[in-house]
This record gives structure tokens, sequence and C-alpha cells, in this order.
């Protein structure tokens, strides 16, 4: 397929902001490529859920094109020594610095609202990016414990940026550091950490009471980590797409609680992922993997299926048996499909000699 690294080369090449538009038409050609022109029968954005997670990893533009330029405002914040002269973060700093004095380009990535006297067409883009990428990963600047408090627009005194030279001495320059869970450490605990003097109080304070105007949800220290971790490695752009694509639990809540209420029974977070993890993987043959698919979504047309778009179409079990056709009587309660299995049971019984029992899982069934 050489079709992903042409459009890659485009989101690459420009930094300029791609209309909604455009991404919907390339999903729709995609779409129909794959269902050739017919009906689909499970969604783009569950087929692009990666193989891990029990989708069948159909690259996701839009995911892609946060990913590629996700990279410069993570730059901006994660990068170690992101201001080496002469490297783009560096011109990019210039420029905020010559239009907003005490404006760290890296709070840009943790309040991605571009100042408005900024003009730059490349960081009022990358601030868009940013955005996108907080509302995709459900953070704000607040909940990553790499805030910078100085130089950062989101702590302001005065209008102005918090600089206070006399705590960067000190090395307190994020917010992890300050916080003990989603609340500021209490002063004698910074003082013995950070070795601060009882002039350091009123600026405790200050900050203090800068802090509690907002409020703290979740501090996502993992999160953190990972995008740290995926800008200064290797292979940055696939990390960040693996971190940027929905999984299996954001898209098919209704398909989960549709099985759970089929087998009469709870599936734990760890079983779904076992049941992802292994439904990719569970046989080599193409034709099983499918059938595995379509199990997974629910995505057989089954009678009861057949009879809600088509009311004149009968929702009786195709066997004859005079009982609903639902997906998981045709799976497995139907008299027909039990004495199929028996029948299995008997042929393997003569084939390997082995008595099977064929094991009731659940109460329903
Ligand atoms: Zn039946």
């Amino acid at each position: 397929m050489n079709i992903l690294p042409r459009l890659i080369f485009l989101f690459s090449s420009i930094p300029m902001q791609f209309p909604q538009k455009w991404f919907r038409a390339i999903n729709k050609e995609f779409t129909t490529f794959l269902w050739k022109e017919k009906r689909s029968r499970i969604s783009l954005r569950k087929l692009s859920i990666p193989r891990k997670s029990g989708g069948l990893g159909v690259p996701d533009m839009y995911t892609y094109y946060l990913a590629l330029n996700a990279q410069y405002p993570l730059t901006w914040a994660y990068k170690k020594d992101p201001c080496e002269i002469g490297s783009w973060s560096w011109l990019e700093q210039k420029v905020v610095l010559d239009t907003c004095k005490n404006i760290s380009i890296a709070s840009f990535w943790y309040k991605p609202k571009c100042d408005k006297r900024i003009q730059n067409p490349i960081i009022k883009f990358s601030c868009e990016i940013a955005q996108a990428i907080h509302k995709r990963l459900k953070i704000n600047g607040l909940s990553l414990p790499s805030c910078p408090i100085w130089n950062n627009l989101l702590f302001t005194a005065g209008g102005q940026p918090l600089a206070n030279d006399s705590w960067k001495n000190k090395n307190i320059r994020t917010l992890g550091q300050i916080l003990h869970g989603a609340e500021i450490m209490p002063f004698q605990q910074l003082k013995t950490i950070f070795n601060l003097s009882d002039t350091h109080f009123f600026q405790y304070m200050q900050f203090k009471a800068i802090l509690s105007s907002f409020q703290f949800t979740n501090i996502n220290e993992y999160l953190d980590n990972q995008l740290q971790t995926a800008i200064n490695s290797r292979n940055t752009v696939s990390k960040l797409y693996k971190l940027l694509s929905h999984g299996f639990f954001e898209y098919c809540g209704a398909i989960m609680e549709q099985w759970e209420k089929d087998l009469e029974t709870n599936i734990t977070e760890e079983e779904w992922e076992t049941i992802l993890r292994q439904s990719n993987y569970i046989s080599k043959c193409v034709r099983y993997k499918l059938i595995q698919l379509k199990i997974l979504f629910r995505s057989y047309i089954t009678p009861q299926k057949m009879y809600k778009m088509n009311c004149s179409a009968s929702d009786l079990c195709w066997h004859g048996c005079g009982m609903t056709g639902t997906l998981i009587h045709l799976l497995w309660q139907c008299p027909e499909v039990k004495n199929f299995w028996g029948k299995i049971k008997d042929a393997l019984l003569v084939i390997i000699v082995v008595y099977i029992t064929v094991i009731v899982l659940f109460p329903k069934l």
C-alpha cells in the first residue's frame, strides 16, 4: 500500500491546517474501497482500532495528521535542550520573545491558546494541533506534572507570567515538583525538600492563591512520561500514533454491553484485553480471522436484524426451531447448532480417540 506514505508526505511537508471536510472525503474513499461500494457493516473508526486492541489497524488519516504535526509543540515542552541555537524551536522562541517578553515557548504546549499578538502562522498552527491533542487525550496543561511554573501564561500575576529567580535558583521549575496529589505541598515540606528560607513564604502564598483558582481533576503522570519518551526516542510518529489511536473501549461500549447481557456475566477489563489481543492472533487463516472479527463486532446479519431493517422479513431462526434469531441463538443456543457441535465431538472421538466435553461456560448457555 503506497497511498499512506503519499498522504503522510503531504501532512509532514507543509505545517498547515487541513479542513475536516478533507478527512471525511478520504475516509469515504477508504470505506468505498474496503466494502466494494456496498454499505459498510463495521464502521471505519472501529476498523482503525489497532490490531492488538481487536481492530484491523486500518490507518486513520486524522490521527496520522495529529501525530506528524504533534512533534513541533511536543518538542517545545519535552525535548532535551529544545532551544539549541539554530534549531527550529530556537527560531520560534525568538519570535515569541520579540512579541511577548517573559513567555517561554514551552508553555504553549500546556496552554495552547496563542497570544493575539503572535501572528506567526506556524506557531499558531502548532497551538491548534496541541489543542486537538489535548482534546483527544482528555488532558489539559495542568494535568501534566511537567507543566512549567515560570514564564507560563497559565500562571500570571498582574497580567504578567510569574518569573521568580530565587525559586528558579532552588531548582523549582515544574508543577509536579510542588504538588502532592492534587494540592500544593505545605510550605514546611517544600522548605525541607528545596532548602527554602522563610523569605520565600510570600511567593508561596501568592502561588497557592493562583493555584486555588484552578480545579485539579486528574494529574496524568503516566501520559506525561509517555509523551516525553515518544519525543525523545526514535519512531516518534509511530509512538505518537499509538498513543493517539482510539481503542476498543472508547468506540465499542455498546457492543461490550450487549455481549455481557447475552452471556449474563460481567467481563472485566483484563478479560476484554485478553479477548481483543487474541482475536487477531487466534488463527493465521484470513478467513477465520474475518469470522472472529465479525463475531466480535457482532456484524453478522441475523434474522432479528433483518426484521428491524424490513418488517416483512421474519425474525425467526433460519433452522426452523421457532425461536427468535438473535446472534447468540444462532451461534450457540439453537438446538440445531448444539446438534452440530455434538456431531463434531463424535467425529473427533473417532479420529483422535479423545473424549471432549462440550463446556458450558455461562449460565444462560
Ligand atoms: Zn434456532
